[in-house]
């Protein structure tokens, strides 16, 4: 059986490339879109595995290498699971990750209905001819007052059961190997095991 020996890591976001990049085996050669000139589509799906597959689906027509993407985001129960698949968006529109934390405490404490949210993964290797395995991982948590400097996107806001400290509080390697892009990726490893 053939060993993938490089593959395209489908994302401009760089804090998603890292955590992708350290979950695959080192002798995989990762490859950025960035590197390609390849830029990102439009995220038109309405569920994050529709979203990754097409983003894994777009970057391996453009570049006709094995790919990996990440569709992932935040939801936020008193918020019906807003922003969720909105999640790099609310960023944009808001204009800054920081803003739109500082939105979401606000409408956290408005709605009053408790802090409970979680952060989803969805994870699609996409081979070519329409072959390709899409996987979900999700950590369950609550949202918090802005802490830690540590991690990407939302990271200050979200702490997961069972741990006293925010995803940005944390060190790099614990997140690494708990997060919702960890539960996806394991998923994952158990079905292309023979090929990595
Ligand atoms: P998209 O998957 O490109 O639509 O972007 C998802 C957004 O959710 C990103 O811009 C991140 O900021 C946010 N997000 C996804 N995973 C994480 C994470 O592990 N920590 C913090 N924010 C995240």
């Amino acid at each position: 059986m053939y060993k993938i020996d490089k593959i395209l890591i489908g994302t401009h976001n760089k804090g998603k490339f890292k955590e992708i990049s350290d979950l695959l085996p080192a002798k995989i050669y990762k490859i950025s879109p960035n590197s390609l000139n390849i830029e990102s589509p439009d995220e038109t799906g309405k569920t994050f595995a529709a979203n990754s597959l097409l983003k894994a689906k777009y970057f391996n027509e453009k570049s006709k290498l094995i790919t990996l993407s990440d569709d992932s985001g935040l939801e936020v129960e008193c918020l019906n699971n807003q922003p969720g698949i909105y999640s790099a968006r609310w960023a944009k529109d808001f204009g800054s990750f920081d803003k739109a934390m500082t939105e979401i405490l606000k409408k956290v404490k408005k709605a009053n209905k408790g802090t409970k949210a979680r952060f989803i993964s969805s994870l699609t290797i996409y081979w070519g001819n329409k072959k390709f395995i899409t996987e979900v991982g999700k950590i369950e948590g609550n949202i918090s007052e802005k802490k830690g400097l540590n991690g990407f996107g939302y990271d200050p806001i979200f702490v997961p059961n069972g741990y006293s400290k925010t995803f940005a509080e944390m060190d790099y390697k614990k997140k690494l190997l708990i997060d919702h892009r960890y539960i996806a990726y394991k998923k994952l490893e158990g079905k292309i095991k023979n090929y990595i």
